[in-house]
C-alpha cells in the first residue's frame, strides 16, 4: 500500500484499498473507457470524505495531484464515474435512509442508497420519485443527482433535479455546504463568510451580474442540456432568491461531493394500463405518436423495429407477439391515473386513434397482463448485454434530446450515418420528453469496429445538433462525449462555465478529466477492446 493510501486509512473511519483486484473492479464504469486508479476509499460517514477531500486539497498546494472520483453504481455511460487517482465508492457505507416525513413527502438519506432501493422504501408509504433510471436497480440517487437522471416518467415528471429538496456537499477543501433557496438577505450574509462557501457565493453571483445577458441569449433554461454547467442559468429567481442545487445536479462530480441528501417524493399509482401498437413504418408510428401524446400519456415509448427483429434472432418473444405482430416499428404507451375510469378511458381512445390508422393494437388494463406488455420495453435493455461473445452495443449515442419537429430528418441522417459506418443504428426513446438512444451494434474487438467509435460519436453529436438538438439530453458528457459536445457551446459559454469550476474546485482535484474536453488520442488509449455490460447482468434491467 503506497504512504498516501495508508495514511487515509489510518486516518479515516472507512476503509481504503490499493489491491489491484478492487483497482481493477473500479476501472470501468458502463461506458467504453477504462482508467485503473491508485486506489478506492470507502467512507462510512460524511466526515471520511472531508478527510479525504481536505487531504486532497493539501496536496495539490503542494503541486500534487489526486483527484477524487465519487462513485455510486458505477453505472455512468460517459466515464464519469472512472478516474486515475482516488475512486470514493459511497455503496459501501453511505446507505442509510435516515427519516421519511410522509405528510411533507420528504426523506433524508445518504448518496450511496440506490434508486431503486429508495422507491421500494417509499412505496411502503405510497410514495415514489418518478424520475428513477432503468438502471435504478443498481445505480445510487447520489449517481442519479449528479447525472441528472431520468427515466421512463420523466416525460410526465422532470428529471432527477426536479426531485432534490436539499443538499448536502463536501466541497474542494473539505468544507461543507447545505444547499437550498435562499434569500437575497441570506445571500449577502453567505457572500460575507470568510470562507471558501463564501468565497463561492461571492464568485458565482459575481458571475451571474456580471454575464445576465449571455446567460439570457445562450443558455435556454428551457431546453434540455446537461453539457457543461447549464444549471447555472436556474440559480438566481427574479425575486433575488438564490440556490445552488442546480448548479450542483448534473455536475457529475466535478463541483462537489454530495454527502446527504433530501428529496421530495410523490405519490405512486400501483396501476398501469399498457398498449402496444405496431406499425408498418416508422412515419406512421411517429404520426400516430403525436396524436397519442395529446391524450396525456404517462408513458409514450419510441422503438426502432430492428431492435424486435434482433430479439427475435436470438429466440426472444414477447406477449404481444402471440397477437400475430413481431416486427416493424413500435409505440409502447401507458397510462398510470389513480383513477381507474381514467386508465381505461385513455387506453380507449388511444385504441381508437390507433385502428382508425391501421395499426396494430394490443392493450390491457388488467395489472398482470398489462405487465407483460410492458416488458416490450426491455427490448432496449436486451441489447446491451449481447448473446454472441463477440458483440456488444456499447452505449455511445445513448440520451440525445431531439426536438419532435425535426425527429424526421433526424432519423433519415442517422440512416445515412449507419450506411456509411456499416453499422446498425436502432434508435428508441421517449416521445414525450424527446430523449432518445441510438444503440450501435459492433464488434468491439475488431480494429476497424473501435476506429468507428469517436467518428461515430463526433458525426452523430453534429446530427443531433444540426437539427436543433443536444448531444447530452440526459446524463452528463463525462469524458467519453466531453470533446464532442463541447464543440457546439459557443466559445464565451464555455468560458463561463471554466469559471464555474475554478471558483469551485480551484486546483482541479475533483473528478479531473470529466466535463473537459480531452485529445482524441487521450481519449483511444482509454478505449476498452471487448464491452459489453455483463457486470451489470445479475439485476434486472427496468426498475
Ligand atoms: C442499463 C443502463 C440503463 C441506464 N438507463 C438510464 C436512464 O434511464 N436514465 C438515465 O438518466 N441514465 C441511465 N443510465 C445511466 C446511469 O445509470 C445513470 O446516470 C445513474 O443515475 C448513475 O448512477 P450511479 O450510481 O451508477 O452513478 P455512477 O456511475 O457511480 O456516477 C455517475 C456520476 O455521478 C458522480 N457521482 C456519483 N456519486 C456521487 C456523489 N455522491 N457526489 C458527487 N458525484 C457523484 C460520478 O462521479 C459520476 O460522474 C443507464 C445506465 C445503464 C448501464
Amino acid at each position: 500500500m503506497s504512504k498516501i493510501a495508508q495514511y487515509l486509512n489510518e486516518h479515516i473511519s472507512g476503509e481504503v484499498s490499493t489491491k489491484p483486484d478492487v483497482r481493477a473492479a473500479f476501472s470501468t464504469d458502463a461506458s467504453f473507457l477504462t482508467i485503473t486508479p491508485e486506489m478506492v476509499v470507502y467512507p462510512r460517514v460524511t466526515n471520511d470524505i472531508r478527510k479525504v477531500a481536505r487531504f486532497s486539497w493539501q496536496l495539490a498546494e503542494k503541486g500534487h495531484s489526486l483527484s477524487i472520483t465519487a462513485r455510486g453504481g458505477g453505472s455512468d455511460l460517459t466515464g464519469g464515474a472512472i478516474g486515475k487517482g482516488i475512486i470514493l465508492n459511497t455503496t459501501a457505507h453511505l446507505t442509510n435512509i435516515f427519516e421519511l416525513d410522509a405528510k411533507q413527502k420528504l426523506v433524508r438519506l445518504q448518496p450511496g442508497v440506490t434508486f431503486g432501493t429508495l422507491n421500494e422504501a417509499l412505496r411502503l408509504q405510497g410514495l415514489h420519485i418518478p424520475s428513477f433510471p432503468a438502471s435504478a436497480a443498481y445505480s445510487t440517487v447520489g449517481g442519479a443527482i449528479a447525472n441528472n437522471s431520468g427515466g421512463l416518467l420523466s416525460g410526465v415528471s422532470g428529471t432527477t433535479l426536479d426531485w432534490v429538496h436539499q443538499l448536502e456537499v463536501v466541497l474542494a477543501n473539505g468544507d461543507v455546504l447545505q444547499t437550498e433557496r435562499i434569500s437575497k438577505r441570506e445571500l449577502n450574509r453567505r457572500k460575507g463568510l470568510q470562507t471558501f462557501e463564501g468565497e463561492i457565493y461571492r464568485q458565482i453571483d459575481g458571475m451571474l451580474t456580471d454575464n445576465e445577458q449571455l446567460i439570457h441569449d445562450k443558455i435556454a433554461i428551457d431546453i434540455i442540456d446537461g453539457a457543461g454547467y447549464a444549471g447555472l442559468a436556474k440559480v438566481k429567481h427574479k425575486d433575488g432568491s438564490f440556490d445552488l442545487t442546480p448548479l450542483l445536479v448534473g455536475s457529475q462530480g466535478t463541483l462537489g461531493i454530495i454527502s446527504e441528501v433530501i428529496m421530495k417524493a410523490d405519490f405512486a399509482s400501483r396501476h398501469h394500463a399498457v398498449g402496444v401498437a405496431g406499425f408498418e413504418s416508422r412515419e406512421a408510428a411517429r404520426d400516430a405518436a403525436d396524436e397519442l401524446a395529446h391524450l396525456q400519456p404517462t408513458y409514450l415509448e419510441y422503438i426502432d423495429g430492428q431492435l424486435f427483429a434482433e430479439a427475435l434472432k436470438r429466440g426472444k418473444t414477447y406477449s404481444f407477439y402471440r397477437d400475430g405482430f413481431s416486427e416493424g416499428t413500435i409505440l409502447v404507451f401507458g397510462f398510470a391515473d389513480f383513477s381507474e375510469r381514467a386508465r381505461t378511458r385513455g387506453l380507449k381512445k388511444a385504441e381508437k386513434i390507433l385502428q382508425a390508422r391501421g395499426a396494430f393494437v394490443t392493450s390491457s388494463s388488467d395489472r398482470y397482463e398489462a405487465e407483460a406488455l410492458a416488458v416490450a420495453r426491455e427490448v432496449t435493455a436486451l441489447h446491451i448485454v449481447p448473446e454472441a461473445a463477440d458483440e456488444s452495443a456499447p452505449p455511445l449515442l445513448d440520451g440525445a434530446y431531439v426536438p419532435l419537429s425535426r425527429f424526421e430528418d433526424f432519423t433519415a441522417a442517422v440512416d445515412e450515418l449507419a450506411k456509411k459506418h456499416h453499422v446498425k443504428l436502432p434508435i428508441y426513446g421517449s416521445v414525450l420528453s424527446n430523449i432518445y438512444t441510438v444503440r450501435p451494434i459492433m464488434q468491439l474487438k475488431k480494429v476497424g469496429d473501435r476506429q468507428k467509435v469517436l467518428k461515430l460519436l463526433d458525426e452523430y453529436g453534429a446530427i443531433v445538433e444540426g437539427y436543433g438538438g443536444h448531444l447530452i439530453g440526459q446524463g452528463g458528457e463525462g469524458r467519453a462525449k466531453a470533446s464532442f459536445a463541447h464543440k457546439h457551446i459557443d466559445d464565451d459559454i464555455l468560458a463561463l462555465y471554466d469559471q464555474v469550476r475554478q471558483a469551485f474546485d480551484p486546483f482541479g482535484t475533483l473528478n479531473a478529466g470529466v466535463k473537459q474536453r480531452t485529445d482524441l488520442k487521450v481519449l483511444v488509449s482509454q478505449l476498452r477492446d471487448t464491452y459489453d455490460m455483463s457486470a451489470f447482468a445479475q439485476y434486472s434491467p427496468h426498475n
